[in-house]
């Protein structure tokens, strides 16, 4: 293990980065999700490693999606296990979904390891491994799903999704929430709800969100005018223009 002094100027973000190259060694993250972790931190680096105000209001409209949806799904790769196992596991549990887990390099070797590795944070049951499901309109290895998981939940959180899916899962007629660093990626521009924020802040911030307006008593009417609100592509605008001025939006 590598010591990060607290006080290191980029101290969360070299200890995201040591989580991923752990997750590689523990055979949970590919290799492709280095490239991907590389790409995110850049603009994370734009952003100011910090949640703007439009991906906080993003992240409790996803929260209010998700208290109101019949059967959300929280989807998990190998670089979500790598960074935030216990987190996803605390947003399941304050929104009751399930979690799922959902490859683009898809292995049963991973697709184990990384279930086995949400047990390990605390999941009771992780879905993915049956893949009885299909997305429609992507080719076949990448399309795989649960059917009574992902292929039928209303909600779908799916952080890090690469973009032909993201864009197939939207076509699905789910509402689709995307954690994505990048406000152009076509993750985020398809997504019902595209929160640019790190996963490591944005994860945490939902379940926060959930239970603030759990505890709030907020009521159904209450929640879907959270919903109706939102506005995703000022969210991205808004997101965009953090990253060019430097600024606060
Ligand atoms: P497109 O969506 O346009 O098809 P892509 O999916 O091909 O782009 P990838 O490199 O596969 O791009 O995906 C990685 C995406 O995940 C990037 O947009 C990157 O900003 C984002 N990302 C990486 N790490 C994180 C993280 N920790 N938190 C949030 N987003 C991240
Ligand atoms: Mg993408």
């Amino acid at each position: 293990d590598i010591e990060i002094p607290e006080s290191h100027p980029r101290y969360q973000s070299l200890l995201t980065r040591h989580r991923i190259e752990e997750g590689v060694e523990k055979g949970i993250t590919s290799r492709q999700g280095l490239i991907a972790q590389g790409r995110g931190e850049a603009f994370d680096y734009l952003l100011g490693e910090r949640t703007i105000p439009s991906a906080d209001e993003a992240a409790r409209t996803a929260a209010a999606h998700l208290l109101l949806a019949d059967q959300p799904v929280i989807s998990v790769n190998g670089n979500v296990a790598a960074l935030c196992p216990g987190e996803i596991v605390d947003l399941a549990a304050a929104v009751d979904a399930d979690i799922e887990v959902n490859l683009f390099n898809r292995t049963d070797e991973r697709m184990r390891a990384i279930a086995d590795h949400l047990r390990d944070h605390g999941a009771n049951e992780v879905k993915g491994l049956t893949a009885d499901g299909r997305i429609p309109g992507i080719d076949h290895e990448r399309a795989k799903v649960d059917a009574d998981g992902i292929g039928s939940a209303d909600v779908v959180v799916v952080p890090l999704e690469d973009g032909d899916r993201a864009e197939a899962l939207g076509a699905m007629d789910k509402v689709e929430i995307v954690v994505d660093l990048n406000p152009m990626s076509r993750s985020a521009q398809v997504a019902t709800v595209p929160i640019v924020d790190n996963i490591v802040r944005a994860v945490p911030n939902i379940a926060a969100h959930a239970r603030d307006l759990r505890d709030a008593g907020a009521t159904r009417e209450e929640l879907e005018a959270i919903v109706a609100e939102f506005d995703a592509a000022e969210a991205l605008e808004a997101a965009e223009r953090a990253i060019r001025s430097g600024s606060d939006e």
